[in-house]
């Protein structure tokens, strides 16, 4: 009989790993010689099912004493699975054990091998849950999940660079759809992806990410096969009883993966971009990722993963341009500018603030730059210089917090400045569930006594109506209004009109990206005073921008000249 100890050491081998059958042997080679074991196995019998037509049997020796076992075994116990599967614990005696098995021993190898039983259990449910977890419930195929698995596999054995990445989207998907209905639909995508399975080969991957999205691995030799399948294939679909045809067209983005590929998740990424490209902007039914594409690809990894450690280093620095009254020459404002101060180099914004609006985690970054601001303009007060109002920038996608304008409240408040010393820009949204929420925001801010701009204004989605609606302090005219190489008669109608109207609204222009002295002149000669752009200044780091704050005139004469 065993005691205690025994049985503790039996367990904590046998829960020291939850995945391998191994583990169940080291387990009874704890209890064997005290019970005078000298042999297990494990039968497991799985009825035939319609994946596993020819019902599925294995046989593992978990446990043996080399040598010493032979004949029938003595001890048998069997269990019912919830899959319906029967498995078989055969225990043989040691040969060369000196008595027979007591009652009490029987006992315990019956409550072995229930313990047994449960711990291999776990680890075909485990072994379940992770195939489940990583196969798409409709076509059988692995999912996204599974793609990687299986690419880390190749790319582990060396020989993912004899492949081509494939990510391919169905034209029209939604139209089948609608004309079979969508239990035919997912008929009609579940022969497909049989269709494409009896074209892969045993090496080669295909895979379902969902929905009509699809993904491969082919070898590079039968890659123009490959795509001459996606570019049409008929299927049949049924409507009411009536089998009809159906030619399923993809789009796809190919990647043809070579040794220098650093990660396996890079060729979902590629192929995702090259697909994105070809469906959206060219209209193909398939491009080739290029240089181009995977060196984007690596740099937003780069970026979003070091983003957040970005944040808590201080790599972020605010840069300022002034704002200029030109009927005075006059320094009235300023626009505070992030810069990515990454490893010696100056990153610009235009290279990942797209990126992290996607991502979404702009909004961190723009309240820590509201932040840095507030405590430059308290700095500034205390040193006894007089600050201007700087502008701070606010990505469309921090509009759709609700509580984006007490969170800006709060951080103006708790730097003890006056709220006049911060003007919040923002640019008009596309959607009218945005333009909702902008509206709400811009009235919050205007409740709360702070002032808000309408940036790039002209340059696109902005109209009219920003004017009428929106209760904003000041627009600013978007730069490519005015950096046409000749502004015609007709822009400067419409600028003029603009600034006319914004001024019996009672809202302020400024004007962005001003460069040449004409540009100036035309500006000042329709009513548009206050200037931003490089013709006064570029932005500028806190200590440059310092000098402008302390002597706040500019000298018209050298403007004239340096033109
Ligand atoms: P923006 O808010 O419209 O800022 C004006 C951009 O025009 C700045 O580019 C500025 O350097 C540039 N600019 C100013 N004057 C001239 C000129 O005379 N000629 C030319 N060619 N360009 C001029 P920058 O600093 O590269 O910023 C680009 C954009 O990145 C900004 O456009 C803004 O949308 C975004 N951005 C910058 N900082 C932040 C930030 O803290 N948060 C958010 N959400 N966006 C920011
Ligand atoms: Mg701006
Ligand atoms: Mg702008």
């Amino acid at each position: 009989m065993l005691c205690c100890d025994e049985f503790s050491r039996f367990l904590q081998v046998l829960e020291s790993s939850e995945n391998t059958f191994e583990i169940s042997g080291l387990a009874i080679e704890q209890i064997a010689g005290k019970l005078g074991i000298g042999k297990v196995s494990s039968n497991f019998c799985l009825a035939p099912t319609s994946t596993t037509p020819h019902g599925q049997r294995e046989d593992i020796v978990l446990f043996s004493k080399v040598g010493v076992v032979t004949g029938e075994p003595c001890y048998e116990k069997s269990y019912r699975t919830a899959e319906g599967a029967l498995v078989v614990y055969s225990v043989w005696q040691d040969g060369s054990a000196s008595r027979l098995w007591t009652e009490e021993d029987l006992k315990d190898i019956d409550t072995v091998l229930d313990l047994v039983y449960l711990h291999n259990g776990r680890f075909r449910l485990i072994g379940k849950m992770k195939e489940i977890v990583m196969t798409n419930y409709l076509t059988g195929l692995p999912n996204s999940g599974g793609f990687i698995t299986r690419l880390r596999k190749h790319f582990e054995e060396g020989n993912l660079a004899d492949y081509a990445g494939f990510c391919f989207n169905l034209k029209g998907f939604g139209l089948t759809n609608r004309r079979f209905g969508k239990r035919e639909g997912d008929n009609i995508l579940k022969r497909y992806a049989k269709f494409l399975d009896g074209f892969v080969e045993e090496d080669e991957i295909l895979s379902h990410f969902g929905g009509d999205n699809f993904a491969a691995l082919i070898q590079k030799g039968r890659v123009q096969e490959f795509l001459n399948i996606l570019s049409g294939t008929v299927i049949y679909g049924t409507i009411e009883g009536r089998r009809v045809p159906v030619r399923v067209e993809a789009v796809a983005g190919v990647m043809m993966i070579e040794d220098s590929l650093q990660s396996p998740g890079q060729v979902v990424d590629c192929c995702q971009l090259a697909l994105q490209l070809a469906k959206n902007h060219m209209n193909k039914p398939y491009l080739f990722a290029t240089d181009e594409m995977r060196a984007k690809i690596l740099w937003e990894k780069q970026i979003s993963s070091h983003f957040r450690d970005a944040l808590q280093n201080n790599e972020f620095v605010i840069y300022y341009q002034p704002k200029v009254d030109t009927k005075t020459y006059t320094l009235i404002g300023a626009e505070a500018l992030v810069r990515w101060y990454w490893d010696g180099k100056i990153v610009s914004p235009a290279d990942f603030i797209p990126l992290v609006e996607r991502e979404g985690t702009v909004t961190e970054l723009d309240l820590y730059v509201l932040e840095q601001t507030c405590t430059d303009i308290k700095d500034w007060l205390r040193r006894g210089f007089e600050p201007v109002t700087v502008s701070v920038n606010f990505s469309r996608r921090d509009i759709s917090d609700p509580l984006l304008a007490q969170k800006i409240v709060n951080i103006i408040d708790r730097s003890g400045i006056d709220r006049k010393y911060i003007q919040i820009e923002v640019t008009e949204t596309t959607s009218e569930e945005e333009t909702a929420k902008l509206i709400q925001f811009l009235n919050l801010m205007h409740n709360m006594n702070i002032e808000t701009a309408i940036d790039d204004f002209g340059s696109g989605y902005s109209s009219l109506n920003t004017l009428r609606n929106f209760m904003v302090n000041v627009i600013k005219i978007d730069r490519s209004f005015i950096s046409n190489d000749c502004i015609t008669q007709k822009d400067e109608i419409v600028l003029h009109n603009i600034v006319d109207m914004a001024k019996e609204l009672d809202i302020k222009v400024v004007t962005e990206g001003v460069e040449h002295l004409n540009q100036l002149q035309l500006l000042q000669k329709i009513g548009c005073y206050t200037i931003q752009g490089f013709l006064f200044d570029r932005p500028m780091p806190r200590f440059e921008f310092e000098e402008r704050l302390e002597k706040k005139k500019y000298d018209r004469k050298l403007l004239n000249e340096a033109n």
